[in-house]
């Protein structure tokens, strides 16, 4: 079932082999990841004398993740790569949205009986999900996954009919869904109301990883997780270079980006998709019509923090370029470069210059 284009796995070979011919650090590709070649390492050596660079890759929250830090010494580079990876993994167990045992699967499984106690972390990641469904008037929805849910775009793709798709959207409307800060409690207040975490979760998994990083002291560092991206570069160090994958030609980048501290997350329709009966189906939904968005290829987004940047790379994709820029222009610190519909590429007045490759 699958499309002419190429399935995610190859797509990853591919960008990661062009990552390493061009000397990359992290190629940033929706869902996807690329481990960069050793030639920062050697910059980072070069330039520091006695800086030792370690670069570490692990499959985490069902996609790739990749850490490369710059440390005093190796030990201490690996010590901390180790107690970031520790982080990621915590994070996936309490934002899992797929073990029956999770606190965001008690809260779906009581809407419409009763508000159900969440810990704090919980309590403020959706809380966080909930201000990006304001800021893009639900295009981005924590409430999406109540038709989310009837789709599959793994080894068995489902489209829901369109009877479903009619029965689960007046589960969407994140404006329903009642936080209580005093009880720490969430609350669906109907049945067949579900929350989707899964577009921020990455974002806020690479944020707590790059937190952990800077507690031991470390001031050079890039946590990459399914194309979402954190860095900080250290007084005098050189940017790190992120890539923005070309949404169309599978393994190429359509230009790089020199980046000295925040986040970078690209949103794609390219991989996690199927095709049946000649018409594309990907995952990214749009609340009001519980199908895929058409109105975006893919959009980067550039920001502070990778939640931010993770969280508003879905809503941008569902606005498109046109309402999407809109709100991008309206929110200081972020900025975005849109493929729209037609390839067509838009970027807001403050987005990094960057060289496009031939
Ligand atoms: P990726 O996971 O490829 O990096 P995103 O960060 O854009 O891509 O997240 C896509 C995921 O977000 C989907 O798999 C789905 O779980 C969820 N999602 C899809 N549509 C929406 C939406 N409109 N609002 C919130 N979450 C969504
Ligand atoms: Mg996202």
């Amino acid at each position: 079932m699958r499309g002419n284009r190429r399935p995610v796995r190859w797509v990853h070979r591919l960008v990661r082999r062009q990552a390493a011919v061009l000397g990359l650090a992290v190629v940033a590709v929706a869902c996807s990841t690329a481990p960069g070649p050793e030639q920062n390492t050697e910059r980072d050596n070069a330039e520091a004398g006695t800086k030792e660079s370690s670069v570490s890759q692990r499959m985490m929250m069902g996609t790739m993740f990749q850490i490369r830090v710059v440390a005093k010494d190796e030990a201490s580079a690996d010590a901390a790569i180790e107690a970031a990876y520790g982080e990621i993994a915590r994070i996936e167990r309490l934002l899992s949205e797929w073990s029956e045992s999770s606190e965001i699967s008690a809260v779906n499984a009581a809407a419409g009986l009763e508000p159900v106690v969440v810990g704090p972390e919980l309590f403020e990641v959706v809380e966080r999900a909930v201000r990006y469904s304001e800021l893009t008037d639900g295009a981005f929805d924590v409430t999406f996954a109540s038709c989310g849910h009837l789709w599959s775009f793994g080894d068995t793709p489902r489209i829901p009919s369109d009877a479903e798709v009619a029965g689960c959207l007046p589960g969407i409307g994140f404006r329903r869904l009642e936080l209580d800060p005093a009880r720490s409690s969430l609350y669906l207040p109907e049945s067949g109301m579900r929350l989707g975490i899964a577009a921020i979760g990455k974002g806020y998994g690479v944020d707590r990883a790059a937190e952990i990083l800077e507690a031991r002291g470390i001031t050079d560092y890039i946590v990459e997780g399914g194309g979402d991206v954190r860095l900080r570069v250290r007084e005098g160090g050189r940017p790190w270079k992120v890539g923005i994958a070309h949404p169309r030609r599978s393994g190429e980048l359509y230009a790089t980006l020199q980046i000295g501290g925040g986040a970078v997350a690209t949103s794609g329709d390219y991989e996690r998709f199927f095709e049946r009966d000649g018409v594309v189906y990907h995952h990214i939904i749009d609340p009001r019509s519980g199908y895929p968005a058409r109105r975006t290829v893919a959009v980067t987004v550039v920001a502070t923090n990778a939640t931010d940047a993770d969280a508003l790379a879905t809503g941008l994709f569902v606005l498109g370029p046109d309402s999407g820029m809109q709100v991008v222009e309206s929110l200081p610190g972020v900025e975005a470069l849109f493929f729209g519909a037609d390839l067509a590429v838009s970027r807001s007045s403050g987005f990094p210059d960057y060289t496009p490759l031939p």
